[in-house]
């Protein structure tokens, strides 16, 4: 935050403040709100976590998650409402508000002091205080870093630390992805001795499988899978069919696209899903190889070099169509990113 001491001040009295992730929150959006939430709620301002759209069972054990309101489950008055007469909105792991989905127009036209913090690229010029810094691994990590400056570091309790180790453990891929710094595991020594049980942690995001979520991940790396060797690229196609087939919830598809991404020799992995309202796609990739680009360029979307995700408006037939007419005009950089020719593709 570049005017640490100017945002003390707007948060030296009780405010009324709204708090909101980006739309389908993943542990780092939905554990950086009820973070911050419970820290602000013991500075005794009055906070409202409003999320624009439901997120996966394994992150309800975070504290708070039953406060949590649900923008399009039919709370969209009553949202307006709560966002309207807001002091403050904090944006978290967001910095375009196309991204808030059905919230991006309240939170526009809010007359409250809007506070962005975020880790991707992209950002729209929004809000008045920024704490933006696409160097950082997870929001996660910038709320404990922003609570820290602001002298607050007691009132990071138990609950507190395991929903921010949370945001870090999936936003680094537990501690895998490049963007593992020194700083990354220093944050997280802190939070062990705040108190998060990193084992219990663990094992509530990632040991949360039904059976037929299993069976899902089963029968899509058997008959889903597609590899296309010229391009160093691996994919999945999902239709509402095959969600319904194994009575998918969601989260259900989470993590599908690495499996593609592990193969070696693979450059970039996508999953591409038929939702109801739309057709989601989910890109991987190693090395220099810009998704988020891609992404931006023709699915209206964005994210980080390594892990993006966008939007389609046509079915999933013509969707996976564009993606493979997409992929020549970057077969060079997809070779350029493999050391290894000799591909494991077969
Ligand atoms: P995921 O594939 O896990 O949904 O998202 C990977 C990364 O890309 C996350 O950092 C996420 O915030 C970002 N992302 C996913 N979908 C979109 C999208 O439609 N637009 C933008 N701008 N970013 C996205
Ligand atoms: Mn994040």
């Amino acid at each position: 935050m570049q005017d640490i001491i100017s945002f003390k001040k707007i948060l030296d009295k009780p405010k009324r403040i709204v708090i909101v992730p980006h739309v389908n929150p993943d542990a780092d959006a939905l554990g950086s709100c009820l973070g911050l939430a419970s820290v602000l709620k013991k500075k005794g301002h009055e906070v409202k976590v409003i999320s624009p759209t439901d997120y996966p069972e394994f992150l309800h054990w975070m504290k708070g998650n039953d406060e949590v309101m649900i923008y399009n489950a039919g709370n969209e008055k009553a949202g307006k409402d709560i966002i309207d007469q807001a002091e403050i909105i904090f944006c978290l792991d967001f910095c375009a508000l196309k991204r808030a989905d059905k919230m991006e127009e309240p939170i526009r036209n809010a007359a409250a002091t809007k506070v962005l913090i975020d880790h991707h690229h992209g950002k729209e010029d929004f809000a008045d205080f920024e704490c933006w810094n696409t160097k950082a691994a997870a929001t996660c990590e910038l709320i404990y870093q922003l609570v820290v400056d602001m002298d607050e570091r007691q009132l990071i309790d138990k609950h507190v630390a395991e929903a921010l180790y949370a945001g870090v453990m999936t936003d680094t891929g537990s501690f895998r992805h490049p963007n593992t710094t020194k700083h990354v595991h220093e944050v997280v020594a802190e939070l062990i001795d705040l108190g998060a049980d990193v084992s219990k942690v663990s094992k509530l995001v990632y040991d949360n499988n039904s059976l037929n979520r299993l069976r899902f991940i089963g029968f899509a790396l058997s008959e889903r899978l597609e590899i296309l060797k010229e391009y160093n690229t691996a994919y999945f196609a999902i239709s509402a069919e095959d969600l319904s087939k194994f009575s998918s919830r969601t989260g259900d598809t989470e993590g599908l696209v690495n499996y593609a991404l592990s193969i070696v020799g693979v450059t970039m992995a996508a999953i591409i899903i038929e939702r109801e309202d739309a057709v989601k796609l989910s890109f991987r990739s190693v090395g220099d190889f810009p998704v988020n680009e891609l992404a931006a360029k023709h699915f209206e979307g964005g994210g980080h070099k390594n892990a993006a995700g966008g939007i389609s408006h046509v079915g999933i037939k013509e969707t996976v169509q564009k993606f493979l007419e997409l992929l020549p005009e970057y077969k060079k950089q997809l070779h350029k990113n493999q050391k290894k020719q000799e591909l494991y593709l077969t």
